[in-house]
């Protein structure tokens, strides 16, 4: 290896690999923004590459092509790209934009790739992506994403009507702030501006018109510039907003206020848009507002403030636009939330485990129970800081003013609850870890070493080494060796 992976990356690269050896067809990553998600598929590539692959890697954006062939770059991966303005290459590696291999797929056999990496594989439902994995149809499938859930709250799995036969999980966002591999999240929630009760949902997403004509209003825009004056001002920030005349009036409103703020949409030039994203990440902005252009695969770690202007009934988008400010970047510890538009209270904090699964039915927004959620989130009434359940506010110091006897109450309820999730966060990683721990083992003297380590007897590692090459010996037949 060339760089070295987080030992995370290392453990994941690992399991995935096991997955496709065993026999799965098409396996699913899941890794939250900033986990490095590129960098670990690029070493599956590399691997599968080395073993004679031909490897696919499809993406839907522009910004996606560039991260992805530096990435491979890095690691000494040669590769070509399918997208307007490059020629055509023999490379085994190729990174695809989705739009340009849709239309170019009679000039590859349908068993041409082994391997076709989906990156934000949330995206797979949609028709061009199926129509490039119904050509290649032999060819297995890793589906990486930071939300494996569809915007109308489906799961990605084959029961949900997906692509994907098992998940891999890295670790949760919680688990990545605790080892300072992104930014904590400080939320606030000044109180909405709009009325957002009755907002009416098309294929489980607010109707844009109506959030546009409830939010695009001069009063909410002042709220939003104000509060990023006082919590944040100067921050390199992005504004979610509703529309693409909302995105240009609440530039110029913070250009009004003497911030240097723009706009950016899907129908600029793309130099036009490359210039404004650097500027943002140069100091040459302020603010930068987008409709849904930035909420993915724009990579800008200096960011340090996200400005939700836009009501989403989506946790993976609103889990998306959250995430471009989490990412770590020197000097960064925080990372300023202003929520406007009651998404933290509809899909609750950014740093909440959340429990991912293949099948949309046990997942998906509304799954959750309103109940379970107020436990969870409590909000200062003087500063709006939204956070986990405390007696005094962790940003302002606010002590929240309760009877003796709700003090009472509430100490030992939210004590027990601490404690019991603490445990349950901590049972779990002890799991992750001995699991992980056993599937690095290769062979016999590897076995017998953990066994050793842990006091098992000797029988076990053998044992656990048979099973261990049985497994694999049928899967070197079924499954993709990578
Ligand atoms: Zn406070």
């Amino acid at each position: 290896m060339i760089y070295k992976l987080r030992d995370y990356q290392q453990a994941d690269v690992q399991a995935l690999r096991e997955r496709f050896r065993r026999g799965d067809r098409n396996v699913l990553y899941q890794l939250p923004t900033g986990g490095g998600k590129t960098v670990v598929f690029s070493y599956i590539t590399e691997g599968a590459a080395k073993r004679g692959n031909r490897v696919l890697i499809l993406v839907h954006r522009q910004e996606l092509i560039r991260q992805t062939s530096a990435s491979l770059q890095e690691i000494g991966v040669n590769h070509g790209i399918i997208a307007p303005g490059f020629t055509l290459s023999w490379d085994n590696v190729r990174v695809a934009s989705v739009q340009t291999l849709v239309r170019r797929l009679t000039q590859f056999p349908p068993n041409y790739f082994q391997l076709i990496i989906s990156d934000e594989c949330h995206h797979a439902g949609a028709a061009s992506w199926s129509k490039i994995f119904a050509h290649f149809s032999q060819a297995n499938i890793l589906g990486v994403t930071a939300t494996p859930v569809r915007l109308d709250g489906k799961g990605l799995g084959r029961p949900a009507g997906g692509f994907f036969d098992s998940m891999v999980n890295g670790p949760s966002v919680k688990q990545l702030i605790a080892n300072k591999h992104l930014a904590i999240p400080r939320v606030y929630a000044p109180p909405v501006g709009a009325d957002l009760s009755n907002l009416r949902k098309k294929y489980g997403e607010f109707i844009t018109a109506e959030t546009a004509a409830a939010m695009d209003k001069p009063v909410i825009t002042g709220c939003a510039v104000e509060h990023y004056r006082r919590l944040a001002g100067g921050v390199p920030a992005i504004t979610f907003c509703a529309s693409v005349a909302h995105a240009e009036h609440v530039a110029e409103q913070f250009r009004s206020a003497g911030y240097q703020a723009a706009s950016i949409d899907g129908t600029m030039h793309d130099a036009d848009r490359k210039r404004r994203i650097s500027d943002l990440g140069n100091g040459g902005l302020h603010v930068l507002t987008s409709c849904d252009i930035i909420s993915e695969g724009t990579d800008i770690p200096v960011v340090g403030a996200a400005i939700l202007l836009r009501p989403t009934a989506s946790m993976g988008l609103y889990l998306q636009q959250v995430g471009r400010a989490l990412r770590m970047h020197s000097g960064k510890t925080h990372a300023v939330i202003l929520d406007h538009v009651g998404n933290v209270m509809r899909h609750g904090m950014p740093d909440e485990d959340r429990e991912w699964s293949l099948d949309g039915a046990t997942f998906g927004p509304g799954a959750k129970k309103k109940d379970d959620q107020d436990l969870k989130i409590k909000q200062c009434e003087k500063c709006y800081a939204v956070h986990m359940p405390a007696p005094k506010c962790p940003v302002c110091g606010h002590v929240y003013e309760v009877s003796a006897r709700e003090i009472e109450q509430a100490d030992g309820e939210l004590q027990e609850l601490d404690a019991k999730r603490l445990q349950e966060i901590e049972d779990n990683r002890k799991k992750m870890f001995a699991r992980r721990e056993e599937g690095m083992c290769r062979t016999l003297q590897d076995f017998q070493a953990l066994a050793a380590k842990r006091g098992y007897s000797p029988g076990w590692a053998f044992y656990r080494f048979k099973a261990r090459q049985q497994r694999g010996g049928s899967a070197q037949q079924a499954g993709l060796a990578i």
